[in-house]
């Protein structure tokens, strides 16, 4: 199955593609991971990125395309995958028609801005292994410390309040318009994000079955 995952940053698409993840057993391909990885390896990728994400800017769709294109190509995704934050623009997403994907649902997680403004503030990533936690929905078992790999949490720069206002913004200019998109398609499938993460992933999960 492919399946893409939409919604404004902080909507929780990472925490629902783990869900999912494990669920069918297919991986998760996050563009945003991915940059992250290649701003901390300093490659030229990341360093091209960098200031895009900084502020909260969109990076250019050659550059994630690019990103998308090659990871696709890798042999885990032969039985489908989760598109995590991936396509943001209409461009990206017409890329990905003429690479000749068809995707199975595209679930779009909705959440009011407010409700995202306060979740983000609460976030915190590891600085080591990029693992996501939150202060007050998905604490870490010893405060500022990865379970996973006993890196250092920090709060991710684009998480501050300006950039996560200025963050709203670019996805309501920039993403949306990729839902009218796969909703002539006839694969838009709407959920509320709902106050409590596994009442959410429930949602996710009837609508993937349905
Ligand atoms: P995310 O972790 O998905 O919120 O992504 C973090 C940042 O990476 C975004 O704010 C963008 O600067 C950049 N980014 C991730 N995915 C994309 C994409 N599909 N198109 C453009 N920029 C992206």
């Amino acid at each position: 199955m492919k399946i893409i995952l939409l919604g404004a940053p902080g909507a929780g698409k990472g925490t629902q593609a783990e869900v999912i993840s494990n669920h069918l057993g297919i991986p998760t391909i996050s563009t945003g991971n991915c940059l992250r990885e290649a701003v901390k390896n300093g490659t030229e990728l990341g360093l091209k990125a960098k200031n895009d994400m900084d502020h909260g800017r969109l990076v250019p769709d050659e550059v994630v395309i690019g990103i998308i294109k090659e990871r696709l190509a890798q042999d885990d995704c032969k039985n489908g995958y989760i598109l995590d934050g991936f396509p943001r623009t209409v461009p990206q997403a017409e890329a990905l028609t003429a690479m000749g994907v068809t995707i199975d649902k595209v679930i779009d997680i909705e959440v009011a801005d407010e409700t995202i403004e306060a979740r983000l503030s609460g976030r915190r990533v590891c600085e080591s292994c990029g693992a996501s936690y939150h202060l007050a929905y998905k604490p870490s078992k010893v405060e500022g410390v990865c379970d996973a790999c006993g890196g250092k949490l920090v709060i991710r720069k684009d998480d501050e309040p300006q950039t996560v206002r200025d963050r709203l913004q670019v996805y309501h200019k920039q993403t949306e318009p990729v839902k009218a998109y796969y909703e002539k398609l006839g694969k838009l499938y709407p959920v509320q994000g709902q106050e409590e993460v596994s009442d959410t992933s429930a949602l996710v999960l009837k609508t993937l079955e349905a």
